[in-house]
């Protein structure tokens, strides 16, 4: 019994998440899903990022929390819009709630809309939110045998950022064996090493941004039309 309701709410995630997709792509505006552990750095990520985007691309930015608008204010802070969704408990974002934030948002002057999901390293993987890329991030010192344990949030990820890679030195993190354990389950992923606060590698990761929104709107390259 349980296991049909739960199919019906996928069904009915996956009809919302198909119309997210259609209207973000009807007005050029890429969506990414950045998923990863609490801690994992995500909302820093975020906030390294958006100077380098800055002129770029447009951006926005949805957070999602079971509480606080911590992370919003955060992203507020660097002068881009935020909306904050509170799940009041739940551990993942669903595409309802992505689209009630659409109101809120200009779609017209917006390139780019990153969505940080609610830190969990589960459910998150299962839910559609209507993005066209997914960024997983993992921190060094969450330990290099996660990619084995999550597979479904490994298997859907089009980037992994290995982030925190300025501890490497301090964990027995296996950067080697990460990237391959990472590619057998999604072939084409791309593998980068950042470190959020130091600002290391942050340009890499812009620039992927930047041209998978370009060959996104040409219509080529791996993100979902
Ligand atoms: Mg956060
Ligand atoms: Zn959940």
């Amino acid at each position: 019994m349980e296991i049909i309701v739960g199919k019906r709410i996928l069904s009915a995630n996956a009809e919302t998440a198909a119309d997210n997709r259609r209207k973000l792509r009807a007005e050029g505006v890429l969506a990414v899903n950045l998923l990863g552990s609490p801690g994992a750095g995500k909302t820093t990520l975020l906030e390294a990022l958006i100077p380098h985007i800055r002129g770029r691309l447009t951006a926005a930015v949805i957070e999602g929390d079971l509480a606080t608008a911590r992370d919003a204010e955060r992203i507020e802070a660097t002068g881009l819009s935020a909306i904050q969704i509170n799940t009041g408990g739940g551990c993942h974002l669903d595409a309802g709630m992505v689209a009630s934030a659409f109101d809120s948002l200009d779609f017209g002057a917006l390139d780019l809309l990153l969505i940080e999901n609610v830190g969990n390293l589960v459910c998150t993987a299962g839910f559609d939110l209507g993005e066209h890329l997914r960024v997983v991030v993992l921190s060094v010192t969450e330990g290099d045998d996660k990619v084995e344990k999550y597979p479904p949030m490994f298997r859907s990820a089009n980037c992994l950022v290995l982030n925190k890679i300025d501890l490497l030195p301090h964990t027995n993190f296996d950067v080697e064996r990460t990237t391959r354990e990472a590619r057998i389950l999604s072939r084409s992923v791309e593998v980068m090493g950042v470190s959020a606060t130091s600002g290391e590698g942050v340009e890499t990761f812009a620039r992927w941004l930047i041209e998978q929104r370009r060959n996104w709107i040409a219509g080529k390259d791996h993100a979902k039309q």
